[in-house]
């Protein structure tokens, strides 16, 4: 039962508005779990609140990744402790080479004393970035700092892959990208899949999930998980709207 990233009566507010309103969410460890939903409906404060943004306040429940409370967590060390947010809107770091963030995160990671080794480093981070179709100057310039929206997306893949968290949150990462970007994305993903490792997707398109394809789909309403189904639930959200699903919930309730 610990194996999981298990978030239960989730209630947060920015600025004295309450957004996410008891939201119960279950996703075991080798799971790829989809959140469609809305735009406004709380998928991004959602991943925010997950990753220790400031803006948003918790004010009740608990976020528990294997059994610790990630809300205990400082920031740092809710990413050290496995758990990795792809942004909707990547941050720019100026001054900061996305090689030497890389490696900074990495090193983080290491025992006290520990060195981490330069040349399996960047053959590693090489690697990755072949196989995200990522030409090598980008080792070079300051994380996502004037980089198109599919690059900025592209590298929040590759701080993943290099990070290789216990469970990622990907927030809208097909937004911005091409077809072949989606694909190669995906791809990227997809090779992550693992029994150690979760996914939640975040998307308002059905789009993505055709090329990662989710154990369970969830949709989103005003701060709460109101349906999920399995993956066919996405292609009838596609072809129906949201709406149905609010309506739905007015007549049940
Ligand atoms: P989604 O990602 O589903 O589109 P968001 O989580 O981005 O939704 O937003 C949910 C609601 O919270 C929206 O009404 C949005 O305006 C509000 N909100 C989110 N972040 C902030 C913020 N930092 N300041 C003010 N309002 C915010
Ligand atoms: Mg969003």
């Amino acid at each position: 039962m610990s194996n999981t990233l298990s978030i239960k009566n989730l209630h947060a507010s920015v600025e004295d508005t309450e957004i996410l309103k008891g939201l119960d969410l279950e996703i075991p460890q080798g799971e790829v779990h989809a959140i469609m939903g809305p735009n406004g409906s709380g998928k991004s404060t959602l991943s925010k609140v997950m990753a220790g943004h400031e803006d948003y306040e918790v004010t009740a429940g608990e976020v528990l990744m294997n059994g610790e409370n990630l809300l205990d967590l400082e920031i740092d060390e809710r990413s050290r402790a496995g758990f990795f947010l792809a942004f909707q809107y990547p941050h720019e770091i100026p001054g900061v080479s996305n090689a030497n963030f890389l490696r900074a995160a990495l090193q983080a990671r290491l025992p006290k004393g520990e060195e981490i080794d330069a040349v399996a480093f960047y053959k590693t981070m090489y690697e990755k970035m072949d196989a995200l179709g990522m030409d090598r100057k980008f080792t070079g310039r300051a994380v996502n700092d004037g980089f198109s929206g599919g690059e900025k997306k592209r590298n929040e893949i590759l701080q993943m892959m290099m990070l290789e968290p216990k469970y990622a949150v990907l927030d809208e990462t097909d937004s911005g990208l091409d077809i072949d970007a989606l694909k190669i994305v995906a791809e990227g993903v997809n090779r992550m899949r693992s029994p150690e490792r979760g996914f939640l997707v975040i998307t308002h398109y059905q789009r993505l999930l055709d090329y990662i394809v989710p154990d369970v789909v969830h949709v989103m309403s005003d701060g709460r998980i109101v349906k999920s189904g399995g993956k066919e639930l996405a292609l009838e959200l596609e072809e129906k709207g949201y709406d149905w699903v609010t309506e739905e919930l007015a007549v049940t309730a």
